[in-house]
């Protein structure tokens, strides 16, 4: 007969974790339109045990708070998670004894799963310090997100000592991450759009400084991947180009030029830091009369980083030694997600713990069953390490 599991971490029911993912998988929720999902989630986290209130500040994107209160005080872990998904076409949602796929599987409703059995298992817990908080919220996915939903709850102070964003790896604890934006570049000729034989110079001051933006970048690239890296948990900084339009019809001379790409940096320096640094770049080039070069920025997230000794992060390391036998070392992570908000915003020290989440926004998204256990057995002993000791000064 197998031995059976009784630790506390063992009760995690992949059945029950199916369950959950199950329904929220048949509840669509793309990004901006996500108040049917969100209040049946909360529906569920109350099932769960929680006490849960809905914040309506956003209508369509309503914000779900849930608390589950020790029976002593202690520190406030908080369960962060996103409830949106991207708004790409995806086969109906499927499952079998092994692997749960639709739209959202595994970005991030396996997470959200996760977070309903944590609270289970604790609820059935009769004694722990400390609480539990919950926080699920839309508008994360981009472009339509822009993480009102969690800047909300941030700004009301609705926050943990330390808290666990439920996507990412499932297999590393990410200390620190790269911050991004999206750069757009117009450039203008003087003059409208016209036939070559017509054009004062057929359009050749706009193609020079067309090309000669784009050659400064490449040289900007080069000399960030060549800097030498006090981050070496990251990758180099960058600057990349994904657009440059130039031109619609064989014989036109264009009035406009658009070059659009992305801007990634290292812990340190601010986004208005980097945005400045560009601006200043743009002025080295020796811009043709009669041309102009419009820059706007949209900010994606900050760089942050949290010392490895936060307790979270330590409480996290141990739970992947004994409960995975994966001794595991800090690392960084090159994309931007949440827990740069709750660090950078909430002063909140954040760890990513994914669900198995690895084909996220793919065509098709699916989230193993195995993989999303072993994640939550992790976070269940992480949760139960950082809960268990005590508090240095009270909860914000
Ligand atoms: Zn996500």
């Amino acid at each position: 007969m197998m031995e059976q599991d009784t630790s506390f971490t063992g009760r995690v029911s992949r059945r029950r974790l199916a369950d959950d993912l199950w329904e929220l998988v048949n509840v669509p929720s793309p990004t901006c339109r996500e108040r049917e999902a969100a209040l049946r989630f909360a529906a569920m986290l109350c099932t769960c045990g929680a006490e849960v209130e809905i914040d309506e500040t956003i209508p369509e994107s309503p914000n779900v708070i849930g608390r589950l209160r020790g029976t002593c005080p202690g520190r406030t872990l908080q369960l962060a998670g996103h409830v949106d998904h991207i708004d790409v076409p995806h086969p109906p949602p499927k499952r079998d004894d092994d692997v749960i796929s639709g739209r959202g599987a595994a970005d991030m409703k396996n997470g959200l799963a996760g977070i309903l059995e944590i609270v289970r298992l604790f609820r059935d817990q009769a004694d722990f310090p400390g609480e539990l908080l919950v926080t699920v919220y839309g508008r994360h996915e981009a472009p339509l997100g822009d993480s009102r939903g969690l800047s909300v709850l941030l700004d009301r102070g609705v926050k943990g000592g330390a808290a666990i964003v439920f996507e990412g790896p499932d297999d590393a604890v990410v200390v620190m991450a790269l911050g991004m934006s999206i750069w757009n570049l117009m450039l203008r000729r003087n003059g409208d759009v016209c036939h070559e034989m017509t054009g004062p110079d057929k359009g050749w001051s706009l193609i020079r400084a067309t090309r000669d933006v784009l050659a400064l970048l490449e040289t900007k690239n080069a000399s960030l991947a060549s800097t030498a890296a006090n981050y070496p948990l990251l990758p180099p900084e960058s600057v990349f180009v994904g657009q440059v339009r130039y031109g619609d019809f064989y014989n036109r001379v264009p009035d406009t030029a658009m070059l659009q790409g992305t801007r990634r940096w290292h812990p340190g320096r601010t986004y208005e830091q980097i945005r400045a640094e560009f601006a200043g770049w743009l002025s080295e080039i020796n811009v043709p009369p009669g041309i102009t070069i419009a820059n706007e920025w949209i900010r994606v997230g900050e760089s942050y980083e949290i010392a490895p000794a936060e307790p979270i992060v330590q409480s996290m390391l141990r739970a992947w030694r004994d409960v995975a036998g994966l001794d595991l070392n800090v690392t960084g992570h090159s994309s931007v997600n949440d827990t740069c908000r709750l660090v950078m915003q909430g002063n909140v020290p954040a760890v990513l713990c994914g669900f198995d989440t690895q084909t996220g926004h793919a065509d098709l998204e699916f989230a193993r069953l195995d993989r999303m256990e072993r994640a939550c057995r992790v976070a269940v002993a992480a949760a139960m390490d950082y809960l268990g000791q005590p508090a240095k000064e009270p909860n914000p």
